[in-house]
């Protein structure tokens, strides 16, 4: 509770103000010399970390609240409350996120100014289970691996702070509902982190029940972590190569875990989202090379920047819109304000010099963006050669398909692209007219309908006949039965979250998929719309080795 709200000697507040943080910025930069052995995403999520706390403008905004009266307090609070007002208005996930991860700091910062340290003089109970509003990933990485569980009442799964958890192996459950007033010091508490649900003082039976989870999962994941070398390859022979989605540099150390072959979707468009400016070239350049260099020679496909619809940079003045995932977006921001995408490229050439390139376009949705786009991708390189700058030892270019038009482009396109990738997100969105972000019609239609697979198997045999590499990297690529599905149609490369790739690769070594393709020719002659029932039993007869 903060009570000198005003302060009547500005410089000397200024002053206290001054001193916390840096207190503050000693005991960031403690966390992370403490974090240096430990792996490499908790000191990805502290870097951002310490970046917000030796933000200039976040210490001047505070500066200026107390010369104009308040105390240091009060401007922290202040500064914290508008964090939060922002936090309510901002509809990207990931933004939101790292405004939690400022409000974690201001708390932090309060905590240094008044000197109300953490310690209660309450004992730590024995396996506790942290229960709270909210966490920021410092504070968690305080309590470190002695907590059992967290559950919030609030935060995020894509948080800092979840990312903290994960590689602390601590399961966690966010958005539980009124959690901080039902639960009690002391109750006994079941925390599944990974179905999301958290049982407040369960009974005997809904405990048994869990612990014979636990055992069922840890058989699971020793299955997938012996797969880890050995291919997604199905019992009739054929192959399916299996990759993983990536946004942040944080995501890159899962390559080498999770067992994917590469990163088959990159999504670029977090770089300019976590910024108040646009990146500079150079910034983006240094960042892009980390990656390849962190993907140590396994393949990267940079899409490029997929701006617009939810996605919204707050440097970049843009229309208003009555249908924003239909609107000025992707590609087409990147064809009408080609300023912004040249420069991309051109960081991705840069940081490409002497190593394979892999470029890929989103939203497409008539060969002539797509070409339009390569040309300006290839006008940069030869830019790029005249100034003498190292070139990409090879160049990939491909296009997103993730519009129901470009399946029916001309042979040319398709022949034209050096690969194609279906996002499956944004293409059952337009296929279905169902908007993938509004709860009311988001799960409505299922992708194991016989008219969606009957959609893909077109831009199967499209790709086939040019011979043009496909794959498909929504999030249906992460989700066993309909990864099978898939891959029963001829999709021979998906590109999914980390953790799917095990459970993914799994299932196609148990399958038969010319079974599976026979089970989607037979619901076809049959007439049977949904194809999940009978991919659900034709799954669950298959042999465990
Ligand atoms: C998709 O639409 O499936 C996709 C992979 O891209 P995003 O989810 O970023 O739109
Ligand atoms: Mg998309």
């Amino acid at each position: 509770m903060i009570t000198n709200l005003v302060n009547d000697d500005p410089v000397a507040e200024v002053a206290r103000l001054r001193e916390g943080v840096s207190q503050l910025r000693v005991s960031v930069d403690e966390l992370m010399r403490a974090a240096t052995t430990a792996d490499k995403e908790y000191r990805e999520v502290l870097e951002a970390y310490r970046m917000f706390a030796h933000s200039r403008g976040w210490l001047k905004r505070m500066e200026h609240s107390i010369e104009s009266g308040l105390s240091a307090e009060a401007a922290v609070e202040k500064e914290q409350s508008e964090a939060r007002a922002r936090l309510q208005t901002v509809p990207d996930p990931y933004l939101r996120d790292r405004l939690h991860d400022l409000d974690d700091l201001a708390n932090r910062l309060l905590r240094i100014l008044t000197g109300q340290g953490r310690e209660t003089g309450a004992k730590m109970p024995e396996r506790p289970i942290l229960v709270a509003r909210t966490i920021g990933p410092a504070e968690l990485l305080d309590y470190g691996r002695r907590l059992r569980g967290v559950v919030l009442e609030e935060g995020s799964i894509g948080s800092h702070a979840a990312i903290v958890a994960r590689a602390l192996a601590i399961p966690l459950v966010v958005q539980a509902e009124r959690i901080t007033t039902e639960a009690l010091n002391g109750d006994q508490i079941i925390v599944d982190g990974t179905a999301g649900v958290v049982h407040l003082r369960p009974d005997e039976s809904v405990a048994t029940a869990f612990r014979d989870k636990i055992a069922m999962e840890a058989q699971a994941q020793a299955r997938f972590a012996a797969l880890r070398e050995l291919p997604a390859q199905a019992r009739c022979g054929a192959t399916v190569s299996l990759h993983m989605n990536a946004g942040i540099m944080a995501d890159l150390p899962s390559l080498k875990g999770s067992g994917a072959e590469g990163v088959g979707l990159f999504r670029t468009e977090l770089q300019f989202l976590l910024r108040s400016t646009m990146p500079r070239r150079s910034d983006l350049a240094a960042l892009y090379a980390r990656v390849m260099e962190a993907a140590g020679g396994r393949r990267v496909a940079f899409r490029t920047l997929d701006i617009g619809s939810d996605k919204v940079m707050p440097y970049m003045r843009r229309p208003d819109e009555p249908n924003p995932a239909m609107g000025w977006r992707a590609i087409r921001v990147g064809l009408d304000r080609s300023g912004v995408m040249r420069m991309q490229l051109q960081a991705l050439i840069r940081a490409a010099a002497g190593r394979p390139l892999t470029v890929m376009f989103p939203l497409v949705s008539e060969m002539a963006e797509f070409l339009a786009a390569r040309e300006i991708l290839m006008r940069e390189i030869e830019r790029e050669r005249h100034l003498g700058h190292p070139l990409p030892e090879t160049l990939e270019v491909g296009a997103m398909l993730e519009t129901p038009s470009l399946a029916f482009a001309p042979a040319n396109f398709f022949r034209a692209a050096d690969f194609i990738s279906i996002g499956g997100n944004d293409l059952k969105q337009f296929f279905f007219a169902a908007d993938r972000e509004n709860e009311l019609v988001r799960r409505r239609y299922d992708t194991l309908t016989l008219s969606f697979l009957t959609f893909v198997q077109k831009i199967v045999a499209r790709c086939a006949e040019a011979g043009t590499p496909l794959s498909f990297c929504g999030e249906d690529a992460g989700r066993p039965v309909d990864a099978l599905a898939l891959a029963g149609l001829g999709v021979r490369a998906l590109s999914m979250r980390p953790a799917s790739v095990g459970p993914v690769k799994d299932l196609i070594r148990r399958a038969d998929l010319g079974e599976v393709a026979e089970i989607i020719a037979t619901a076809r002659r049959q007439g049977v719309e949904n194809l999940r029932p009978r991919l659900l039993s034709y799954v669950d007869q298959l042999p465990r080795d």
